[in-house]
């Protein structure tokens, strides 16, 4: 396995220590280096004025310009609403066994706007979905693990249910080390997941 770091990238307006918190989460997690990218990109030109949303194709596209140096997968990091066609929203892409990826905030949100996370529950979500975008850059599909990070999510509560960690299974097939705290158990060593609620009653 060739060696590979993380570069984060802002797409748009995003507050620069929700970077700084993620790489600071995301390196340890993966044993490997993370790093915050000095530049912005601008998603002016993925807008759709008919869905008033951002098209996440478009996005990847210009992650690659220019492409990332070799072994850096490029992660982007947005709070705008993306979709492709076929799909009401995505909460992120990747492109599979490529080198990009985006992750968007806006439907990981809990319910308050502007909600200051105090319970970490928009973090927890962050980290999560990044691992899954991570996961297809590296070239995995999805999994059937309940607890797996590559397992499939549509809504937030289903990233809930997520560790953040990669089974067994699909650690060793990117080659990520049994130790490594990302790795997770086997299937069978699990208890079932908890369901992470940010509201009482
Ligand atoms: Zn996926
Ligand atoms: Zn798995």
């Amino acid at each position: 396995m060739i060696a590979w770091r993380v570069e984060l990238v802002r797409i748009g307006t995003v507050a620069p220590g929700v970077l700084r918190r993620l790489a600071a989460e995301l390196a340890p997690c993966l044993a490997r280096e993370v790093f915050v990218a000095g530049a912005t990109i601008d998603p002016a030109p993925a807008f759709d004025p008919l869905r008033r949303q951002y098209r996440v194709d478009d996005l990847l596209l210009a992650l690659l310009d220019p492409p990332p140096p070799p072994g850096v997968k490029r992660v982007g990091v947005t709070n705008l609403d993306i979709f492709l066609p076929v799909f009401t929203h995505v909460l992120g892409l990747a492109q599979h066994g490529g080198p990009v990826a985006v992750v968007s905030l806006h439907r990981l949100r809990p319910d308050e706007p502007e909600h200051p996370d105090p319970s970490g529950v928009l973090r927890r979500r962050l980290l999560r979905e990044v691992l899954h975008e991570l996961g297809h850059t590296l070239g995995l599909v999805h999994c059937n693990v309940p607890w797996c990070a590559m397992r499939a999510s549509r809504v937030a509560e289903e990233v809930d249910l997520k560790d953040a960690a990669f089974c067994r299974s699909c650690a060793g097939e990117v080659g990520l080390a049994a130790d490594c705290p990302c790795a997770g158990r086997d299937p069978g060593d699990r208890e079932p997941p908890r369901v992470e609620k940010e509201h009482e009653g």
